[in-house]
């Protein structure tokens, strides 16, 4: 900055000519008109009236004028400076005003439109587990066969070796259909001759009926049994039954596919299966399956230190049954034993859903009450 000098003079100084002044100061003005909204006004105030705006640059020129110039100079810069101020502070509040009409219009919210606050539901776990089931076989070269759920004796026990008089079929407690008036049938079990299916090896049965072999099929559905609705059991239940019918089959190949089953249904290594010696009818030989426990594989056992309440530290989760099909069986469905063999498996989802996912009371799962389908989510 120049020193005072008693021979200077503001008109003679470059920045503060009137014509100068009268320059920035409409300069700012047709900024501030030009700016279309509230950031290009900031900008605009920030190049007129900031520390290095020109005005407030020849406003520092007046520091150094001689005394009797500087009243003069001082009064030109400071109304173009009130004219810029006054210009800015119009201009924000024209901005501000259309920016609120703009809001207003924008983010009104339309009280009469519909709502969407319907929760998402969930499928029933006991649906996706079943479907996970299937989706295991039918990588294989399953099919999933289907049949009714009022089934006749004749296929739900006879056709499997399970005779009027034989000690099984006191076992399930069936349910029997009552024959329509006139039929002589009052129901029971020399009444319709037509059950509730108690199990889903009737589709088997029809399915060996229906084709020829080889037959690989995979048979999941609701069966019911007169149990009273309790915590471990309840009186409709889902089974999956898997029926393999071909040449040459054996144990061997049976077991290789339970263990592929566990595999795939509970992941890693490690992951196998045992057969315990067992009866039934419709398999010979027979054997109750038995999973190791997909959270400690066994490491719990003999381990105080490592206790798992998912098996109780005994290692394995009991699955189900299996066996080789007994020639009776394929005799009965029209299938040579002499040429074919069979092996068969089945086990309830609603167990394997209660160890699988630590559900402990199995009125859970039937009693709709979505609270408890929700967690499970929209897995497909
Ligand atoms: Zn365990």
């Amino acid at each position: 900055m120049s020193a005072p000098n008693k021979s200077y003079d503001p008109v003679e100084v470059e920045a503060l000519k009137p014509e100068e002044i009268e320059r920035m100061r409409d300069e700012a003005l047709a900024a501030f008109a030009a700016a279309g909204d509230l950031d290009a006004l900031h900008e605009a105030k920030i190049a007129h009236t900031g520390p290095t705006s020109p005005l407030a640059l020849a406003n520092r020129e007046i520091g150094a004028l001689p005394p009797h110039a500087k009243a003069e100079a001082g009064k030109r810069v400071g109304q173009a400076r009130g004219a810029v101020n006054k210009s800015l502070a119009a201009r924000q509040a024209e901005l501000e005003a259309e920016r609120d009409a703009r809001v207003l219009v924008e983010e009104a919210v339309d009280v009469t439109l519909p709502y969407d606050r319907t929760p998402s539901g969930a499928r029933h776990p006991l649906t996706t587990l079943s479907e996970r089931i299937e989706d295991i076989f039918v990588a294989m070269g399953y099919e999933v066969a289907e049949g009714p759920e009022v089934e006749t004796e004749w296929l739900n026990f006879d056709a499997l070796n399970i005779a009027a008089d034989h000690p099984a079929r006191g076992e399930h407690d069936t349910f029997f259909v009552k024959g329509a008036e006139g039929t002589g049938g009052e129901g029971g079990e020399s009444g319709s001759g037509v059950v509730l299916r108690t199990h889903t090896s009737p589709v088997q049965v029809r399915s060996m009926l229906d084709r020829e072999p080889p037959l690989y099929v995979i048979c999941p559905g609701r069966v019911y049994r007169t149990d009273d609705l309790d915590a471990t059991h309840t009186p409709v239940f889902h089974q999956v039954e898997l029926l393999a019918v071909d040449e040459g089959l054996t144990m061997a190949d049976l077991k290789g596919t339970l263990d592929h089953m566990v595999r795939a249904l509970f992941g890693g290594e490690g992951m196998k299966t045992r057969l315990r010696p067992n009866f039934f009818p419709f398999t010979e030989p027979s054997a109750e399956m038995d999973m190791v426990c997909y959270v400690c594989r066994g490491e719990s056992v003999g381990n105080p230190d490592r206790p798992c309440r998912t098996c109780s530290s005994e290692g394995w989760i009991e699955l189900g049954g299996c066996g080789m099909v007994n020639p009776k069986v394929l005799t009965a469905c029209g299938v040579d034993p002499e040429k074919y063999s069979g092996f068969a498996f089945g086990f309830g989802i609603e167990r394997m859903l209660m160890f699988r996912h630590n559900v402990e009371d199995m009125r859970d799962m039937v009693e709709g009450d979505v609270r408890f389908t929700r967690p499970f989510g929209m897995e497909i």
